[in-house]
């Protein structure tokens, strides 16, 4: 039998960094991600979603983290600093292929990479309950292969 396990998204959802994504993401004539991935440190966590992993883990469900995050060496030790500063338990953390291979990536210009990695990564070891994302376009594809998504009630300014 598989493990249960529930999925978190971050930013939007644990990460209360939309101030440091507008500053450095986006609206902005060029990406910076360095700085983005400094700013890390100083997001602050929203209560209800640590609440949630804490309670989830103390059931002994899993927990996955899905995220946009790169997976490069300072965008990985920065969030594992974050989970561990804040007392977020985290038993697997998935972050997207780095930029360029992501520009290289036909999954990810149709936004599908979150689903792939979760075909391949998730689906196969866990039983998940549920998922949480604050991005509209992943609750929606999300939701049409079955999964439960639920949405946190943030601001998506879709210019
Ligand atoms: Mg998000």
């Amino acid at each position: 039998m598989k493990d249960k396990a529930i999925i978190m998204d971050i930013d939007g959802v644990l990460a209360d960094s939309q101030e440091y994504i507008d500053k450095y993401l986006r609206n902005v004539k060029e990406k910076d991600y360095d700085s983005f991935w400094n700013s890390v440190p100083k997001h602050e966590v929203f209560d209800w979603s640590r609440n949630l992993v804490e309670n989830y883990h103390n059931v002994g469900h899993k927990i996955v983290m899905l995220t946009a995050r790169q997976d490069i060496p300072i965008a990985r030790e920065n969030t594992l600093k974050w989970f561990y500063k804040n007392n977020i338990h985290c038993d697997m953390l998935l972050m997207q292929p780095p930029r360029d291979v992501e520009e290289k990536n036909e999954l990810y210009s149709h936004g599908l990479i979150k689903i792939d990695m979760y075909n391949k990564l998730i689906k196969p070891h866990y039983d998940i309950e549920f998922m949480v994302d604050d991005s509209p376009d992943n609750v929606k594809m999300f939701r049409e292969i079955g999964l439960t998504v639920l949405q946190p009630n943030n601001k998506w300014d879709l210019k």
